[in-house]
């Protein structure tokens, strides 16, 4: 390009991120990625910065498992880390309640393809030996559900997503877990959505081996920073056994880089791959703040915080239907249905980033990552309170406001 051609330096504005995910990253974790020094993957601090990640992502996930670490990239990143121990011809159950259960079961299918499944149809291969247990949207997975799919198919492994962002819905793990446990299933969980969020322990539930979450949800780091995964021992003695066809996302190899040899925790890590300081002195910020804010009192803000959005959407006539508490995902009042992409698009147009949903039916979704605050709430609703009336939908914000109102001032009483 001659120096005409050349675009101006990129510029992208502050917008309020108020959708399923990404959520706006603390400033602690951008300052920590903006002030680190350059220094190469094999630089003491950068690697005892790993080691540090690593220690505090087990107290993160409530776990001993000692496979805990995080995948360079995104949230997909991590759940293709999670699903390389699954080899061509093995049998899999995968429950399906939204868009990103569904892209799990596609990352399975391809996975547990033939070659001749491949050829037959290779973006969407369906082989014989993946059982693809669809639940609608809207609702979640359950326990006879997966009792009935389990005890039927007695598969190798089983994947669910805890928390289905798609469709806003929670999924039952307990049973999950136990069901796995009764029919000697390996269970895998995508826990994008609810680790960094809801407060439980991983070793709570021992019927499931895997897990992977991702960085810019409910971790409040930067995407393509590390999305943390833990594996249990017996995850890791079946990959030993079995192998997979990745480097890259290899459990066992890709852990060394974290100081975790041959199932043990060692002094530092070896190369596997070129990590980035930035990456990782934000990764360990982020990781810093969610031990500082504690997973119970986390837990219990998003919940208080989204009851208050739930009620002020509610009495702007919306109907919702989600059950996460990052989320609303909800249907706008008679008035505006089959609009919802305009109204979407109208507020994305203002920098306010809310989401319609991705898979049918067309819903919408308002996130609150890293928005636990009245003065956020507020913010919120009164922006899409405007945009519901600039569509003319003759939304009541004065009960809007009111619900907001009433939901503050009891726990303002409470204290
Ligand atoms: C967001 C999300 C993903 C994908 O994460 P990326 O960071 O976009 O790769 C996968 N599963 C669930 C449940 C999610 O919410």
């Amino acid at each position: 390009m001659t120096n005409t051609t050349i675009p101006p330096q990129l510029q992208i504005p502050e917008t309020l991120a108020a959708g399923p995910g990404p959520g706006n990253t603390d400033a602690r974790v951008l300052a920590a990625y903006a002030n680190a020094g350059l220094a190469d993957h094999m630089q003491a601090d950068v690697l005892r910065g790993m080691i540090e990640c690593k220690e505090m992502l087990r107290k993160v996930w409530g776990t001993k498992n000692t496979y805990t670490f995080g995948v360079a990239g995104t949230g997909w990143s991590g759940l293709d880390c999670l699903f390389s121990a699954i080899l061509p011809g093995d049998k899999v159950v995968t429950f399906v309640n939204g868009t990103f259960s569904g892209i799990d079961a596609l990352t399975v299918r391809m996975r547990a393809a033939s070659r001749e499944d491949l050829a037959a149809n290779s973006l969407d291969p369906r082989p014989a030996n993946v059982t693809l247990v669809t639940v609608p949207h809207g609702q979640s997975v359950t326990g006879d559900v997966i009792e009935t799919a389990l005890s039927t198919h007695k598969p190798t492994w089983a994947v669910m997503a805890h928390w289905e962002t798609g469709s806003g819905r929670i999924n039952d793990i307990r049973a999950f877990s136990d069901a796995c446990e009764r029919h000697g299933v390996m269970g895998l969980v995508d826990a994008v959505s609810s680790l960094g969020i809801e407060d439980f322990d991983i070793d709570d539930y021992p019927g499931i081996v895997g897990w992977a979450s991702c960085p810019q949800k409910g971790v409040l780091c930067l995407p393509l920073t590390y999305a943390p995964v833990s594996f249990s021992d017996r995850y890791i003695a079946h990959l030993r056994a079995n192998g997979s066809s990745t480097y890259v996302n290899h459990p066992i190899m890709e852990a060394r880089h974290w100081a975790i040899h041959d199932g043990k925790d060692s002094a530092a890590g070896t190369y596997h791959r070129t990590h980035s300081g930035y990456a990782v002195a934000a990764f360990h910020e982020a990781l810093r703040i969610n031990l500082q804010h504690g997973k119970a009192q986390k837990a219990a803000d998003y919940a208080f915080h989204e009851a208050a959005l739930r009620a002020a959407v509610i009495a702007l006539g919306c109907d919702v239907t989600s059950n996460m508490t990052s989320l609303v995902v909800l249907n706008l009042p008679g008035k505006l249905a089959g609009r919802e992409k305009d109204l979407v698009q109208a507020c994305r147009a203002r920098g306010f980033g809310i989401w319609p949903t991705l898979s049918e039916p067309v819903q919408v979704r308002i996130g609150i990552l890293n928005q636990l605050s009245r003065q956020a709430i507020t913010d919120i609703v009164e922006r899409f309170a405007a945009a519901m009336n600039e569509m003319g939908a003759g939304a009541d914000v004065g009960a809007a406001r009111e619900a907001l109102n009433r939901h503050y001032l009891a726990e303002m009483a409470a204290e």
